[in-house]
């Protein structure tokens, strides 16, 4: 028998969590969407919750639990859907969301700590350089970097680039092993595979290193078909086209995507069959052509999934901007957006155009008035953008834009 207070002893600084009500909802994730685990790990629980801040305390926490013969189960974002994340045995839930930097985002890949979350992830590489995780599960809101590679396997995005355990799809991860004297391990090329959906069984992953894709400016679409094997055949078709850029081609049998899409129940007429599709933005005109040769659609609903990271670098601005003339270095990039989703605006005018246009941006005047940082308004719902963070580089960037002109713009003086 474990025991606890000696443990606890052990652990120290590290904190920990011990109110029974906070423990058993971390020893939980979505195993209850299987009828038959909700019956069975319904009543399982950890005895605590620690929570390293670092891997030194990881390393101290495991080596720790190794002394006092203490089950240890890692927990991410706990989103795993059949109990994977849960202590069965009780013991210490090793929650790693505290490590969630991102270390390092340069062309082409990204390194992060293990408990941060996919949509953080990728957020900062947009706002980097216009890149984003090349696959990621449906929970990438919830989900973390080290429960997706622990955990997952493929999702978003691999229509293009295949799933997690293909070769190239992760680059290395940093493991800490579970013995007396923990081992830090970096582990590259097929020796990732070991840890690859591996549950967390055999080392905790501190760290990820991911390869990155361009960020597009992604459409969401359905289409609605009258029989199965016509989506099917469609899907099949789609995804063969390599010159199309896509991330997404699921084709779903009736009655399912009446039944678990609700919010699009109006544009999905009962019994159809639909194809669900992330398209880039610049492809849609192509995908359209494509789409006309097949017969027996019932349906298609457009909502722009990610509000375009490239609108105000290219032709497709929205407005009348015409194209930039200038180098890609110049141009100012505004992929910021506001908690609602909406692309962030201001009135700083675009240094890569004629002075008659500007780029679709809006400044808070009373904060420019006040001689305050400005804040930066959404053009559509007038809230801030998400973070401290993000505001400063946005206003970097637009200071930037807006010191080499003084005159204001039509939609600022509107504002
Ligand atoms: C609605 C829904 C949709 C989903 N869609 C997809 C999908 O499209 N593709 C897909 O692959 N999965 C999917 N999943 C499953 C799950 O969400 C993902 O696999 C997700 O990436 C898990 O991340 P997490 O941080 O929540 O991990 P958790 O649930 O916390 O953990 C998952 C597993 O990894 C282990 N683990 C967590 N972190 C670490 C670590 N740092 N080191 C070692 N082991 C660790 C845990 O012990 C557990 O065994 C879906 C789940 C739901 C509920």
């Amino acid at each position: 028998m474990a025991d606890l207070d000696q443990l606890r002893a052990a652990l120290g600084d590290i904190p920990v969590i011990t109110d029974p009500a906070k423990v058993q909802l971390k020893s939980r994730d979505f195993y209850w969407y299987s009828p038959v685990l909700k019956r069975q790990l319904e009543r399982v629980c950890a005895d605590l919750v620690v929570e390293p801040r670092d891997e030194a305390e990881v390393i101290r926490a495991l080596g720790a639990c190794h002394r006092q013969r203490v089950p240890v189960t890692v927990r991410g974002g706990g989103t795993g859907n059949y109990g994977q994340a849960m202590p069965l045995k009780g013991g210490v839930v090793l929650d790693l969301s505290r490590l969630d930097h991102i270390i390092e985002i340069d062309l082409g890949w990204v390194r992060a700590q293990a408990g941060a979350k996919l949509a953080q992830i990728d957020r900062a590489c947009q706002e980097h350089s216009r890149q984003e995780l090349r696959l990621h599960p449906s929970t990438l809101k919830m989900g973390t970097i080290g429960g997706f590679v622990a955990g997952g396997s493929s999702g978003v995005g691999s229509i293009g680039w295949g799933i997690l355990r293909d070769r190239g799809n992760i680059l290395a991860v940093r493991v800490v092993t579970m013995e007396a004297q923990p081992r830090v391990l970096e582990l590259e090329g097929d020796a990732i595979q070991q840890v690859n959906h591996a549950y967390g069984t055999n080392g905790v992953i501190t760290e990820v290193e991911m390869p990155l894709a361009p960020a597009h400016a992604w459409v969401d679409l359905i289409l609605g078909f009258a029989d199965f094997t016509t989506a099917v055949r469609f899907a099949d078709a789609l995804a063969r086209q390599d010159a199309l850029t896509k991330k997404l081609i699921t084709a779903l049998a009736a009655p399912i995507a009446e039944l678990y899409f609700r919010p699009f129940k109006s544009r999905i007429p009962d019994g159809t069959h639909a194809v669900l599709l992330m398209i880039a933005e610049p492809w849609l005109p192509a995908f359209r052509d494509f789409v006309k040769a097949w017969p027996g659609k019932s349906c298609s609903s457009v909502r722009r999934a990610t509000p375009s990271a490239r609108r105000c670098r290219s032709s497709s601005c929205p407005g009348t901007i015409p194209p930039c003339t200038r180098s890609e270095s110049t141009r100012p990039s505004p992929i910021f957006r506001c908690t609602t989703r909406h692309p962030i605006t201001c009135t700083a005018r675009c240094t890569c155009t004629s002075a008659s246009v500007t780029r679709s941006w809006r400044i808070s005047s009373s904060y420019a008035s006040m001689g305050r940082s400005p804040a930066w308004d959404c053009r559509s719902c007038a809230s801030r953008p998400r973070s401290a963070s993000m505001r400063s580089s946005a206003i970097t960037r637009i200071t930037a834009a807006r010191s080499s002109t003084r005159t204001p713009s039509p939609s600022r003086k509107a504002a």
